[in-house]
């Protein structure tokens, strides 16, 4: 028998196709896919306005996966509440859901089952690397979490790919999915409101430029020198600093959009007058924002958070010295594990395969 078509894996065209392609008339496809990516129903059988044998029809063919949610945690401090999701092949992935005081609401999404990358840092890299996530599994994300602050009475803002793993190894796939959930006949979050935070896969940049893919990008940085920034994110080694630099100016030339650079601050590592200099120097051809983030711990690594007294140091040194523009980011979800860097498969640790 053949396998059913997972219906969030396509785009509006794609859908379209598939509807003809079933005899329904070209129209529906528009319907439909307001059906599954603006009212976001869980069930064929809710889409009212297709006829019983249309809905039939459809529901042979294809179908509208859904997450089985296997551990939800909210955090007592701040709100901030972590999903581990299970996808159809059993593997599972963490989302987060960020709320700020302004009631604004941002969600942080993975975009695979791991990461390859391995930075020394993260606790995704280190507990290896199983998969890509496919559309469906990127906007599902958003969709599971959008359905409950819509019962809340309230909606998503704000997306960043900033969970389990390295969305520029996943660039046709996390490509779809922006252009999906920014669709107007969809949930239409905005390109603007969707950022993608990268360790800097090079190719990957070049691509989105010469495919014209409109992209918000965050760098994580984490130094400016290369024999540091090559211990801790091991791709360094091939995509050094100076080729991020030259393809970073390219994507600004021709985007004119503002970069996000992310730093981590590690204790008796890259919190120096020099470090602070060659983030200065790095930043400086730029129209920029760098977003310092104090190292959360991580298992398995003596990597320190520096004292508060020296987060400021560094951060004065760089604001008032070399007039570069910083915010740090303020913990969040801490007592759930939810802070950056922190997501990792804790259950279950058996990966299946069909
Ligand atoms: N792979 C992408 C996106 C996911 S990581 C990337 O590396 O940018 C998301 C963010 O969490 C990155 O800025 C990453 O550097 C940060 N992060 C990872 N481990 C961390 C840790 N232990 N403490 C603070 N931030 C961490
Ligand atoms: Fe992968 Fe990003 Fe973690 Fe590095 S920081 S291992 S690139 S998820």
């Amino acid at each position: 028998m053949l396998e059913k078509i997972n219906l969030l894996n396509l785009n509006e065209k794609e859908l379209g196709e598939l509807v003809v392609s079933l005899g329904m008339k070209k129209f529906y496809g528009k319907q439909i896919f307001n059906w599954l990516h603006k009212k976001i129903v869980r069930d064929l059988n809710d889409i009212t306005n297709l006829s019983l044998k249309d809905r039939e029809l459809l529901s042979e063919k294809a179908y509208i996966p859904l997450f089985n949610l296997l551990k939800h945690q909210v955090s007592k401090i701040d709100k901030t509440e972590k999903f581990l999701f299970q996808l159809e092949d059993g593997n599972t992935i963490e989302t987060v859901l960020l709320r700020y005081k302004d009631k604004r609401n941002t969600l942080c999404i993975s975009s695979q089952v791991g990461c390859p990358v391995k930075c020394l840092f993260c606790a995704t890299g280190q507990g290896g690397f199983v998969r890509n996530l496919n559309v469906s599994e990127i906007i599902n994300q958003v969709y599971t979490v959008e359905r409950r602050l819509v019962k809340q009475g309230t909606n998503l803002n704000n997306i960043v790919f900033m969970g389990m793993g390295e969305p520029l190894l996943n660039l046709s796939n996390v490509s779809k999915a922006l252009e999906i959930l920014s669709n107007e006949n969809g949930i239409n979050i905005s390109k603007r409101k969707i950022t993608i935070s990268t360790c800097g896969i090079v190719p990957s940049i070049e691509k989105i430029l010469l495919e014209k893919i409109p992209i918000e990008l965050a760098i994580s940085l984490h130094s400016a020198i290369n024999d540091k920034r090559d211990q801790l994110i091991p791709v360094n080694k091939k995509y050094p600093l100076e080729d991020l630099h030259t393809v970073l100016q390219e994507y600004q030339r021709q985007t004119k959009r503002r970069i996000t650079f992310e730093y981590i601050l590690i204790n008796n590592f890259n919190v120096s007058e020099n470090d602070a200099n060659a983030l200065a120097d790095f930043v400086h051809d730029f129209d920029h924002v760098v977003n310092i983030i104090p190292c959360n711990p991580v298992e398995g690594t003596d990597l320190e958070r520096p004292s508060d007294k020296k987060i400021d140091r560094f951060v004065n040194f760089l604001e008032t010295v070399r007039k570069v523009n910083v915010t740090i980011r303020r913990e969040k979800g801490t007592d759930i594990d939810g802070a950056c860097g922190q997501l990792r498969q804790k259950t279950p640790k058996k990966t299946v395969t069909k």
